[in-house]
């Protein structure tokens, strides 16, 4: 070990593991670009400000979570918490909305950072795979976006995961639930931040985690007897598809989320398998958010789900993904000769799309031998003083063991051969 560790809060993805981190951030991803949704990258930081506004200033994220820091300028930046709000700034910044193609189908994939308290899943930095759909009302694509992330779950195996779903009602009718709700608050008793979130953001209260004021809120107004009549049916519209589509999910009128953009639409994802820290992925729809942060009227919907915990749930169920091999050849030289000629017969594997790796160091046949098990390779290449004299190298098939010489110039291709 070094003088150094991870800073608190984050770890390192490191080999075996980071494979599957990879192999999730793809499944997870794969649907979407199967979907119309273009690959979008943001930075890492953003002025402040966009959180500010664009996640709201009575949320915990913005309240509590955000790294800021000033720059040597004087700049007031952020490192993302979050996907949505960058996302949306950076496509009305290239007018994506304006090239009359809506919606703009948008998925990205990275790191984002909350200064949290650190435990199981939960961490200071950690990694999403997020999707927005743009510009369009039009509960299809909210269906479409919910319908993805249950397919990417499923095609990595996850089977424990539910899907509770909710509609926070609209700019009708959510300011009369608001202020229903306000009235109801008011009168119990909360401490002094909760009074404050009373008037800046009611529905979140419904949100908090302590079983005391959990207990307080069983008689809060519902906001489902507040929907307006459009709200209603744009909400049962999203339920049809997706039953229609065979993807099964709770109404849990409780669903609020953390982020104060969310309108209608709002679901998440959450796994039986991990404890406290039980939200693998979530979203919504967010048509206030674009006229927030100083756009246009751009209805639009998105979810970000967690790779970390994603990659908790594999291993709370016990999947094992069907990692590919990384390498299908490994080649072992015995002697100088045979380094020359294997390490040039290990470059033309590589450049015909052949997985290859090579005994580096000089090492003896047994540790070499062994370093071909851990590779996991299919076939080693053996050869030594008396092979290059015949003009051979020494084919041996991992599986069964069997060896054959094969002539070198031969290798390459009937390597090609075998490993189709
Ligand atoms: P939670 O209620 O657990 O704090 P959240 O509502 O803050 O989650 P979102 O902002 O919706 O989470 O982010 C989407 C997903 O990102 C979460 O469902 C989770 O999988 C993941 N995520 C959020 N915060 C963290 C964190 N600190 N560490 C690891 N994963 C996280
Ligand atoms: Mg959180």
């Amino acid at each position: 070990m070094s003088t150094f560790q991870a800073p608190k809060g984050t770890y390192d993805l490191t080999p075996p593991r980071s494979a599957t981190f990879l192999a999730v951030r793809e499944a997870i991803s794969a649907p979407l670009r199967d979907s119309g949704y273009g690959y979008i990258e943001t930075p890492g930081f953003e002025n402040v400000e966009l959180f500010a506004r664009g996640v709201g200033e009575s949320t915990d994220i913005v309240t509590k979570e955000m790294y800021t820091l000033t720059t040597k300028g004087g700049d007031q930046l952020a490192l993302r918490p979050e996907g949505t709000a960058s996302v949306l700034r950076a496509a009305l910044e290239a007018n994506l909305h304006k090239a009359g193609n809506l919606p703009v189908k948008l998925w990205y994939s990275g790191s984002y950072y909350r200064y949290e308290r650190p435990q199981a899943g939960r961490y200071r930095h950690f990694s999403q795979v997020g999707a927005e759909a743009i510009g369009t009302e039009d509960p299809a694509l909210d269906a479409e976006l919910i319908i993805l992330a249950d397919q990417a779950y499923r095609a990595l195996g996850l089977r424990q995961f539910r899907i509770l779903l909710n509609s926070l009602g609209d700019k009708e009718c959510r300011p009369v639930y608001r202020e229903a709700l306000q009235t109801f608050l008011r009168d119990l008793d909360l401490d002094e931040e909760t009074r404050r979130r009373i008037e800046i953001n009611p529905l979140r209260v419904l949100d908090d985690k302590r079983a005391d004021v959990q207990k307080q809120l069983t008689d809060a107004p519902k906001l489902r007897d507040y929907l307006c009549d459009a709200c209603k049916a744009y909400h049962e519209e999203v339920r049809a598809l997706l039953t229609a589509a065979g993807v099964a999910f709770e109404d849990d009128e409780k669903l609020v989320r953390g982020l104060d953009y969310y309108t209608r639409t709002t679901f998440e994802f959450v796994h039986d398998g991990l404890g406290s820290q039980s939200a693998v992925g979530g979203g919504g729809r967010y048509d206030g958010l674009s006229e927030m942060i100083g756009g246009p009227e751009l209805p639009s919907v998105g979810w970000a789900l967690g790779v970390d915990r994603t990659v908790l749930a594999l291993e709370a169920e016990g999947v094992e993904l069907d990692l590919p091999a990384t390498t299908s050849v490994y080649a072992v030289p015995l002697g100088e000769e045979a380094r020359r000629v294997l390490f040039g017969v290990v470059t033309e594997l590589r450049r015909a799309g052949i997985a290859a790796d090579f005994a580096f160091g000089g090492r003896g046949l047994k540790g070499a031998m062994k370093s071909a098990n851990r590779s996991g390779a299919r076939y080693t290449l053996v050869a030594g003083e008396r092979d290059l004299a015949e003009g051979v190298v020494q084919l041996k098939d991992m599986e069964s063991g069997e060896q054959t010489a094969v002539p070198l110039t031969e290798a390459a291709a009937e390597l090609a051969k075998r490993l189709g």
